[in-house]
């Protein structure tokens, strides 16, 4: 698919180099595109009467032409530990989800990559809500500059990006790859390859075709079941990328990139949380260079499962370990806010909507 930036009205998906050029075909000189850039990212200005480095007129011409499409907060909520939950407005109308989280080392923000999923996972929210459209590379951008404006913290900055909101982003390749970049550009959000970690439901193509792409970025990959049989229950993609070709693509992940790949495990009591799960999962990944993730499930109504108990969590951890795996339980953050994927955004467009 092509990239969407491509559309010369989509100024806020162009890279550097792409707003030269833009500039430089409409007779202008290939510094503004320079300085937009910059004002943009760097400066994150709300729009073109605040790049005072431009002429009066190059401001109005701009704004009157080509207003900048900013994402606005609809709703913005603030947990006690510290998480923000943003519902993001597009300029369509339509909404996303954007999530802030403090650590001890600054703050990370979770994008969204489509508006809706339509993968069908049985477990999450986002599917709930069919796949609308995907986000433009500056739209996902937009979600790191709106995060940048709403951290407390006056010298705090966004420093690690996950891609792991509303979609699936190997869905939206080419807008995703083009964000990456442009968001590590110095002049962007000059952030390093290593501090962006792209979730994925397990598009096996495309995992090959990201370990070419010399962006060394973490690689997650969503497994929550360590058989074909239960995998494709709980995510229908497992019958056009069954587990064992999954687990091929991700080896050629690390040898291309020396990343280590993460696998993210949702327990849900009774259904892929036993002891036996547990083993089958290390049968598959012993020996092999990786990290597993479990995930408390966050409860979705609508979905008939229920989150694993503590103690079982803890007891699916050590047998993992014990076969040598490398596991960690994922901190559960933001709960008072419902930070799981996909909930806010559900809740709230009805709320919204006329
Ligand atoms: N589509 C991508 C990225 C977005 S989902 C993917 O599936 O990987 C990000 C992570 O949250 C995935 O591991 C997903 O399986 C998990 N997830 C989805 N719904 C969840 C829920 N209700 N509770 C906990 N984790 C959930
Ligand atoms: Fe889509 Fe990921 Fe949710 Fe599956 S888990 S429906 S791929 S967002």
């Amino acid at each position: 698919m092509a990239r969407a930036s491509q559309d010369s009205q989509d100024i806020m998906s162009l890279s550097q180099e792409e707003m030269i050029s833009w500039m430089l075909e409409r007779g202008l000189p290939g510094y503004r595109g320079t300085q937009l850039f910059e004002a943009l990212w760097r400066r994150r200005v709300q729009d073109y009467h605040e790049i005072s480095s431009w002429p009066k007129q190059l401001r109005e011409s701009m704004a009157s032409s080509l207003p900048l499409p900013r994402l606005e907060a609809a709703t913005v909520h603030r947990g006690r530990d510290g998480t923000i939950k943003v519902l993001a407005r597009l300029h369509d109308g339509q909404h996303i989800e954007t999530v802030v989280l403090p650590h001890d080392y600054g703050y990370s923000v979770c994008v969204s990559t489509q508006v809706g999923c339509n993968m069908g996972c049985a477990f999450c929210a986002s599917g709930l809500l069919k796949r609308t459209r995907n986000l433009t590379a500056g739209e996902i951008l937009d979600q790191v500059r709106l995060a940048n404006d709403l951290i407390p913290d006056e010298n705090g900055a966004i420093s690690r990006v996950d891609l792991m909101g509303i979609g699936e982003p190997l869905d939206n390749y080419d807008n995703v790859v083009q964000f990456i970049k442009v968001a590590h550009h110095p002049l962007g959000f000059h952030l390093g390859y290593r501090h962006f970690t792209v979730s994925t439901s397990g598009l096996v193509p495309a995992i090959y075709r990201l370990a070419q792409e010399e962006i060394p970025i973490t690689l997650a990959v969503s497994l929550h079941a360590p058989t074909d049989e239960l995998r494709r229950q709980l995510m229908p993609i497992d019958k056009a990328y069954p587990i064992d070709p999954l687990i091929e693509a991700c080896k050629h992940y690390f040898e291309k990139t020396g990343r280590r790949v993460s696998f993210e495990y949702a327990l849900l009591a009774g259904v892929n949380d036993s002891d036996e799960n547990a083993r089958q999962l290390t049968d598959l990944l012993s020996g092999y260079s990786c990290h597993v993730n479990l995930i408390p499930w966050n409860p979705v109504p609508e979905h008939p499962f229920q989150p694993s108990s503590k103690k079982r969590v803890e007891a699916f951890q050590r047998i993992v370990q014990e076969h040598g795996v490398s596991c960690t339980i994922r901190k559960e953050m933001g709960q008072d806010i419902e930070a799981a994927c996909g909930q806010l955004r559900r809740r709230e467009e009805e709320l919204l909507s006329p």
